[in-house]
C-alpha cells in the first residue's frame, strides 16, 4: 500500500494544530503508521530539503525547520501522496484554497504548517529519513474495510 511522509512543521506545533491536522488524515480514510515529535538535526534539514539548497531562501528554511519540534508521520493508503497533498493545499498560503491545510490555517509561505513528499521518490527518500524500519507498525483496521 502507498505511504508517504507527513510532518507538521514548527509552526504547527507551536500553535497547538498537530492534533487537527491528524484528525483531517485520519477522517479521509488514511491509516497512520509511524509518528514522532522530535526536534530536527541542522544535518537532516540540510539533506531532507537538499532539492532546494542553491534556493536563495534555503538557509531561513533551514532555519525554521530546526527552531523547533516538528511531529514526523508516516501515513498509508490508496493515492495518499497525492491526496494529501492536495489536503496541504498550495506551497503558498496566500495561493491555497479554503477548506486545504495551508488555506485554513497559514498566511506566508515561511510557516505554511506543513510538509509532504511529493512523489514516490521522494516519499521513499523521506520515509527512510526520519525513520528506521522498526518504528513504522503495520496493523490491521476493520474501519478500513469501509473505505476501500
Ligand atoms: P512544498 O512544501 O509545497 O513541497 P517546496 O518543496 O517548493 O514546497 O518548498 C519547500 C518549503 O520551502 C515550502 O514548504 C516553504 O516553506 C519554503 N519555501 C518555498 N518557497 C519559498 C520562498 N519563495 N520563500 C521562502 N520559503 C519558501
Ligand atoms: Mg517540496
Amino acid at each position: 500500500m502507498e505511504k508517504t511522509f507527513l510532518m507538521v512543521k514548527p509552526d504547527g506545533v507551536q500553535r497547538n494544530v498537530i492534533g487537527e491536522i491528524v484528525a483531517r488524515f485520519e477522517k479521509k480514510g488514511y491509516h497512520l503508521v509511524g509518528a514522532k515529535l522530535m526536534q530536527i538535526p541542522t544535518e537532516l534539514a540540510e539533506e531532507h530539503y537538499g532539492e532546494h539548497k542553491e534556493r536563495p531562501f534555503f538557509g531561513e528554511l533551514v532555519e525554521f525547520i530546526t527552531s523547533g519540534p516538528v511531529f514526523a508521520m508516516v501515513w498509508e493508503g490508496e493515492n495518499v501522496i497525492l491526496t494529501a497533498r492536495q489536503m496541504m493545499g498550495a506551497t503558498n498560503p496566500k495561493d491555497a484554497a479554503s477548506g486545504t491545510i495551508r488555506g485554513d490555517f497559514a498566511v506566508t509561505v515561511g510557516k505554511n504548517m506543513i510538509h509532504g513528499s511529493d512523489s514516490a521518490e521522494s516519499a521513499e527518500r523521506e520515509i527512510g529519513l526520519f525513520f528506521k524500519e522498526e518504528e513504522l507498525v503495520s496493523y490491521e483496521k476493520t474501519m478500513n474495510n469501509w473505505v476501500n
